[in-house]
């Protein structure tokens, strides 16, 4: 159906907001995304965060409200928790954080006073903004030290994080990553943190639908806490979430409300129920596997073009491209392909000579691509355009075919009946 049918009213309340959503939806329909973080939620996650269970206040938690008429919206969070922790096999879910970020400040709430040490790895190699960077609250309140990846693997390196972790002796150890293409080994960081005696959180923002489709190592059995979005691989609505031990249950429960958050946004909580049912079906497990075949063939077709490709490959759903190897900056590399209908973010690299804006690198993930039906072949030929165009920058000939070539592509993988709302 068409949008402005089912926005019928929003378009004769509001024309202007109605506009651009339209507008935002023909882009979201005729580009191809292969922004890594990004994803097509499922008509029936985008309809739950479309219901009126926004309306309601619901301070607290189920059965322990601070408001009247909670008794539906404790059935949706109970919902939510038992779905997320029987999806991630873990002890105790807190699904009220609003975003990763607010998860990630739960967990520091929980277990942290303002000045203690954390470790985690350093933005530039693939970190989040919310492991402790100066800009961030992370890196005002606590007192971070970085790891980083090995020069020559471009993999985490263990032995610097062990090095660290005795030196600094940090109350809380960090591992996941915005751009880490690679598996991570938890049980590590486990027996890292058990020598010096510190938490461990493993933020599984990125990888959190491919854990629960096990095509990734889950961290939930080793770490102490695993926060993540919901709106990544995992297909949700934009959201957050944090499991835990049950012994820390208390904790952090305290930590996001009332310690971090007010009232929980209902409506979303509602879809994150969703999002976690429809994670535990076959056709999920299926679709992950198929976003990390596609992650492989991106990285081999793109290697096979000439590019480097940052540790040589993936494990996941994410590839990270050195694009110096074709004279470009990552910011060049992101704006030619957006003006041909590719949509992908500028990245560091590890060891970047680049500043941020600039960046020597691109990241490109195969989640959305793969939401619309997209197989090795296809993203083979994605591939082989990105290369065309980021080879030939002047080419007013190589930017009509590619841009043409994009249009066919996106025509022929239409985001998907039960995808569009
Ligand atoms: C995306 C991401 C987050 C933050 O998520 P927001 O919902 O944008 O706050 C946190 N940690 C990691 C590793 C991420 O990739």
């Amino acid at each position: 159906m068409s949008i402005s049918v089912i926005f019928s009213d929003l378009r004769e309340a509001d024309s202007e907001v109605f506009e651009v959503i339209a507008k935002e939806e023909i882009r979201q329909r005729t580009t191809l995304n292969l922004i890594a973080s990004e994803n097509y939620a499922p008509k029936a996650v985008l309809q739950a965060t479309a219901s009126l269970m926004t309306n309601k206040y619901a301070e607290g938690y189920p059965g322990k409200r601070y408001y009247g008429g909670c008794q539906f919206v404790d059935e949706i969070e109970n919902l939510a928790r038992e779905r997320a922790k029987k999806l991630f096999g873990a002890e105790h879910a807190n699904v009220q954080p609003h975003s990763g970020t607010q998860a990630n400040m739960a967990v520091y709430f929980a277990v942290l006073k303002p000045g203690d040490t954390i470790l985690a790895m350093e933005l530039s190699q693939g970190g989040h903004l919310s492991h402790g960077s100066p800009v961030n609250f992370s890196g005002k309140f606590y007192n971070p030290v970085y790891y980083t990846v090995s020069r020559e693997t471009e993999m985490i390196d263990y032995d610097l994080v062990r090095d660290l972790a005795r030196k600094h002796k940090p109350k809380l150890i960090i591992a996941g990553a915005s751009s880490y293409p690679r598996a991570i080994d938890s049980k590590i960081f486990r027996e890292i943190a058990d020598e010096v005696g510190a938490y461990f959180m493993f933020d599984m923002a990125h990888y959190a639908g491919l854990i629960a489709a096990g095509v990734y190592p889950s961290p939930v059995k080793w770490a102490d806490f695993v926060t993540s979005t919901t709106h990544k691989t995992l297909r949700g609505p934009r959201g957050g979430f944090v499991l835990s031990k049950k012994k820390l249950a208390k904790k952090i429960d305290k930590a996001v409300f009332p310690g971090a958050q007010g009232g929980p946004l209902m409506h979303v909580i509602a879809a994150k129920a969703v999002a976690f049912k429809l994670a535990m079906e076959e056709e999920f497990k299926e679709y992950q596997k198929q976003v990390v075949a596609n992650a492989k063939t991106l990285a081999e077709e793109l290697a096979d073009q000439g590019f480097r490709i940052v540790s040589g490959g993936t494990d996941s759903h994410m590839v990270l491209v050195d694009v110096r190897t074709v004279g470009l900056t990552g910011a060049q590399a992101e704006e030619l392909l957006e003006e041909v209908g590719i949509v992908v973010n500028k990245n560091l690299i590890p060891f970047d000579p680049n500043p941020p804006r600039v960046a020597s690198g691109i990241r490109l993930g195969t989640p959305a691509l793969t939401t619309r039906g997209m197989k090795e072949d296809e993203i083979r030929e994605v591939a082989k355009l990105i290369a065309k165009r980021l080879k030939n920058p002047e080419s007013e000939t190589v930017k009509e075919e590619v841009t043409r070539k994009v249009r066919e592509l996106a025509e022929a993988f239409p985001i998907p009946r039960g995808f569009e709302f």
